[in-house]
């Protein structure tokens, strides 16, 4: 890859705020609701540690490359730092940032004992060996050893990561600590400290909020239909749990665009087709459409489990769609919450929908200083119920405060994490 393959990153959608605007615009509101002290306001708002390196790569052909690197933790109140970490050509700080506070409030709504990070590196994997992605892992690990730690921060897979990244990430930092730390990172194959059911959790939490959203609709699963843009590790497992569950998947996306189907996807085989094939590109699974005209299409239940600014303040009025579950962190531009709003759409935030992911890691964590490791169904088990009751807390500070589930998850959070830095106090 030469260096001039990379361009200047995109645009946010004209007119949008970027990412961590678009978190703080809803982090105020809540605030303001929740009559936040001003000073904790100040203190939760920004992360409190950014870290940005320089990772220079011996790519294959011989050149040295340098990359940008990303790790921000915004708290560490209720325990360590937590989140995955992207590869990504567009990704920056700013993205990061908003990631890291999104971390830190889905802990918190899942009740787990961590706080919020992320990180990420601008890159193009898709155009890297095997090996380059190596030493860009093992190189970034090594510049964060300070940072990382089972007690301290402890990332996880993201956009373009996955268990052999993190498997890198584990022996890297292992090999600085004379010894195997397997807590140190989530989403591990499972036979160096993996958790069973890991890989699916995100969309197994998706369906389980999708299934408790329907019952609080009064609306059966068989009855709706659902659209699910992005077909990756959240997309396609949400469509293939919410199907099992008799919701008729009617379109689906990915990079080669969309599929529409009012007879309904069948959706092992296009997952199978993806397997074999990388993405569902001449997939004959229904009627191509543009993944602008997917979210728009006549649906019951829209997934977004692709990326963010997806729904925006110019297409949300045209949403048909009466329930949107956020599989994707941020698909929802805050430009777009008002027309949601105004139509009686109900979302499920992301900090709600998608937190399956974050549970499963935790449980992960937990095995691993265990020592000690649960049979599926053990896991499955246990994420419902924390789903189910994240869920229920969420719905009962909405109704609280009169307001989305969106905002009463933000004050949920909110409550929490001030609660818990009050106890703690401030050192100094
Ligand atoms: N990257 C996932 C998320 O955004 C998982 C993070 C984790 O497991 O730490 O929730």
């Amino acid at each position: 890859m030469s260096p001039d393959t990379y361009k200047e990153p995109a645009p946010y959608h004209k007119g949008e705020a970027n990412p961590f605007e678009s978190m703080l615009i809803r982090f105020d509101k809540a605030c303001k609701m929740y009559n936040l002290d001003p000073g904790l306001y100040n203190y939760l708002k920004q992360p409190v540690k950014q870290v940005i390196i320089s990772i220079p790569v011996h790519m294959d052909d011989g050149r040295l490359e340098v990359f940008e690197g990303y790790r921000v933790i915004h708290d560490n109140i209720l325990g360590p730092s937590k989140g995955g970490i992207r590869y990504a050509p567009d990704v920056d700080i700013e993205e990061v940032k908003a990631l890291a506070s999104w971390m830190s409030w889905k802990c918190a709504i899942a009740n787990i004992p961590f706080g919020g990070a992320k990180g990420g590196v601008k890159c193009d994997p898709s155009k890297m060996s095997q090996s380059e992605l190596e030493k860009l892992t093992r190189r970034y690990t090594s510049s964060l050893l300070e940072v990382f730690g089972p007690d301290t921060d402890i990332p996880a897979p993201d956009m373009n990561t996955n268990e052999q990244v993190m498997a890198w990430i584990m022996d890297t930092y292992s090999m600085h600590a004379r010894k195997t730390v397997t807590g140190v990172v989530t989403g591990k194959p499972l036979i160096i400290g993996g958790s069973r059911g890991r890989t699916e959790a995100t969309g197994r939490g998706v369906m389980i909020a999708t299934m408790a959203a329907l019952e609080k609709k009064g609306v059966k699963p068989e009855e709706t239909t659902c659209a699910v843009q992005g077909f990756g590790n959240v997309g396609s497992v949400s469509a293939k749990l919410l199907a099992e569950k008799g919701v008729k998947i009617v379109a689906v996306s990915d990079v080669s665009g969309g599929y529409y189907n009012k007879e309904g996807i069948d959706i092992p085989k296009a997952i199978e087709y993806v397997k074999k094939n990388g993405s569902l590109k001449n997939a004959k699974i229904g009627n191509k459409i543009t993944n602008e005209e997917l979210l728009e299409c006549d649906c019951y239940i829209l997934v977004p489990a692709a990326k963010e600014d997806q729904i925006t303040g110019s297409n949300a009025s045209r949403i048909k769609a009466r329930l949107i579950v956020e599989g994707a962190n941020g698909p929802t531009a805050a430009s777009a919450d008002k027309f949601l709003e105004r139509k009686g759409i109900m979302v499920i935030p992301d900090i709600l929908a998608n937190s399956g992911g974050v549970i499963v890691s935790y449980f992960e964590w937990v095995q691993d200083r265990l020592g000690y490791f649960w049979d599926e169904p053990d896991v499955n088990n246990r994420l419902m119920r924390m789903m189910n009751e994240a869920f229920e807390n969420v719905y009962k500070s909405a109704m609280q405060y009169e307001t989305t589930m969106r905002l009463g998850a933000y004050i949920y959070a909110i409550d929490k994490v001030s609660k818990v830095l009050k106890l703690r106090g401030i050192y100094g």
